[in-house]
């Protein structure tokens, strides 16, 4: 589990302050917990976890690390039937592949599934608990609402044996599935839903994947969440805003039971432009097909944002960059895309490819011949090297950089003009074969300078436009999938047109590319794998469907940067 090795922050990851951080300086300064920092992040083991749950990762992990404290990973899963063995697994890997590591203290909620149950007896013995007999439908009139006061339960004053007894056989099996729940006795007024004598245990007779049929009863969120801080002694236990209404309840645990006491800070979740991030909706997707999985390339999981190509680096650095605020808003994913760019352009090596092939017959190049140019791997990075491309008489440039009838301000490939391939030579196009039934292009016959080897031409005469390009007989051939965002709107849960989130799915968010051709140096490339295709945008390797015969490459995110341009006219305004 502790065998990867610690990475260290890049700069563009230094930590800013914000209130969270300001807490933790300020309990340190007054020698709170004796100046420890012990968070933790407790995800429920219901789904794969999403860019969202990164915020927290980074945010519990982040502050341990620099604080010189500790980060538990903890699976919140008191839930018997939702929870799966397989999204554990996925979790770990997830975490881990972020880069961080939580050593050797990994725990379970249902590993407390004892001690808590013995919390409760004393919740009981203290007359702080009571065994309620309402239906759950009784239970949900009596409580009121924001505006009225609750009614109080008949059984909320059993003697403590009664309650005792009756919890017991509750634990026993003896009684059906929500016949009886187990309650704090707190306040039927209190003007906080959560105090009106919230439950703590109820019957489910469901097999745990940790526990199997152990148990019966089943502790809720509330009352096992405080207690598991507790008892892990966690200091500064980080949630989102929507447990705020619960601190009181989380205060009212520890505190009747007098035990170590962690504080409860919220914080804003993460939401994100055209996507949504809750586990039920993305598992909607899953289940009705929308996308693959929810490793899908598409889903803003992190399984997903891996396999598109991400780094944990611009993960991280996004994270950071977003800020913990204390309102919720939403982020633009240009600001996501904006940090991946950044990552890949340092690391990335560039690569040739093309995706819409257009053949090109260099008509003065010997038949038989072929050479080998040189090309820089990395601009940001003169240790990367450079390769070796092969050229030769017949070769593919994309359909996009030739145009018969060119526009103003077109500066590619046109008839009787002469463009740069990159690393290569100067072409002229002398002629264009047409397809004589449907007038389609087939191929373009030009004409090289063999002066021009390198790019430039001695007698000192310029081009304005440079292209990529492969060697038709030495390419590879590829699938590239092209992705764009999964809906059509800023925010897919806006009720403006009535419904459903899915229905602004975007129909154009995955575009299956088939005999692209690349360049031979990415013959057996690794799955995951990270290239820049020149002029085209950031590639992977597919990790699930790419193989040395048959190379797939998902595109990571375009060339063009959206974000750089809201930036802009942002400083703009402001300026
Ligand atoms: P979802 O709403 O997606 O189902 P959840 O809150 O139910 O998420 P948990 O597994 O309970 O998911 O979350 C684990 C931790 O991650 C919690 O501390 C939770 O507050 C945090 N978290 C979940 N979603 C986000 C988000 N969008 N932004 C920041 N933190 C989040
Ligand atoms: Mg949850």
């Amino acid at each position: 589990m502790s065998d990867r090795p610690k990475e260290k922050l890049p700069a563009n990851e230094k930590p800013s302050l914000h209130f969270i951080r300001e807490i933790i300086q300020e309990d340190r300064k007054k020698g709170k917990n004796d100046g420890r920092v012990h968070t933790r992040f407790p995800p429920e083991p219901n789904g794969c976890l999403h860019i969202g749950h990164a915020k927290s990762i980074c945010l519990n992990f982040g502050l341990a690390k620099q604080y010189g404290g500790l980060c538990n990973l903890r699976f919140d899963d008191t839930n018997p039937s939702k929870e799966e063995v397989e999204y554990v697994d996925s979790i770990l890997e997830d975490v881990r592949w972020l880069g961080f590591d939580w050593d050797d203290r990994l725990y379970y909620a249902s590993d407390y599934f004892e001690q808590l149950y013995e919390y409760a007896v004393q919740l009981i013995k203290l007359g702080k608990a009571y065994v309620c007999d309402l239906s759950p439908d009784q239970v949900r009139q009596y409580r009121g609402t924001l505006t009225e006061p609750g009614k109080e339960s008949p059984y909320r004053n059993r003697s403590v044996d009664e309650n005792l007894d009756l919890f017991e056989r509750m634990r026993r099996g003896e009684f059906e599935d929500g016949s009886r729940v187990l309650r704090a006795k707190i306040d039927m007024a209190s003007g906080n839903l959560n105090m009106r004598d919230s439950t703590i245990y109820r019957i489910k007779k469901a097999s745990h994947h940790r526990t199997g049929d152990k148990w019966c009863i089943y502790p809720m969120y509330d009352f096992t969440h405080c207690l598991s801080d507790s008892i892990e002694g966690i200091t500064h236990s980080i949630c989102t805003l929507e447990f705020e209404d619960h601190r009181p309840l989380y205060d009212w645990f520890l505190d009747e039971l007098g035990v170590f006491h962690p504080r409860q800070i919220e914080f804003a979740r993460l939401n994100l432009t055209y996507t949504v991030m809750s586990k039920r909706k993305l598992l909607e997707l899953v289940d009705r097909d929308h996308v693959t999985g929810w490793d899908d390339p598409r889903m803003p999981t992190i399984s997903g944002l891996r396999r598109r190509g991400y780094t944990p680096e611009a993960i991280r650095n996004f994270c950071e960059r977003i800020g913990v605020a204390k309102r919720d808003s939403m982020v633009d994913i240009s600001l996501l895309e904006h940090c991946l760019r950044e990552d890949l352009n340092k690391r990335a090596q560039r690569v040739m490819a093309v995706l819409h092939p257009l053949r090109v017959v260099i008509v003065n190049y010997p038949e038989e011949q072929a050479e080998e140019l040189e090309a820089v791997n990395n601009p940001e990075d003169p240790s990367a090297g450079t390769r070796k491309v092969p050229f030769s008489r017949v070769l593919y440039i994309e359909r996009e950089d030739f145009r018969e009838d060119p526009p103003k301000k077109y500066f590619r490939l046109a008839p009787g003009r002469e463009v740069r391939l990159r690393y290569a030579y100067f072409i002229k196009c002398v002629d264009v074969v047409k397809n004589d039934k449907t007038g389609e292009i087939i191929e373009l016959h030009c004409t090289y300078d063999p002066e021009t080897r390198g790019g430039s031409a001695p007698d000192g005469r310029k081009v304005r436009g440079t292209i990529h390009w492969v060697s038709a007989a030495h390419a590879l051939e590829a699938e590239v999938r092209l992705y764009d965002h999964l809906f059509t709107r800023e925010n897919p849960l806006d009720d403006d047109e009535g419904g459903d989130f899915r229905q602004c799915l975007n129909p154009q968010s995955l575009e299956m590319l088939t005999s692209c051709r690349v360049e031979p140096s990415l013959s057996g490339a690794a799955p995951g794998s990270r290239y820049q295709f020149e002029r085209l945008g950031y590639f992977c390797v597919d990790s699930v469907d790419s193989s040395k015969e048959s190379l797939v490459f998902n595109r990571t995110v375009t060339l063009r940067d959206t974000w750089a341009k809201i930036e802009k006219a942002m400083n703009k305004k402001s300026g």
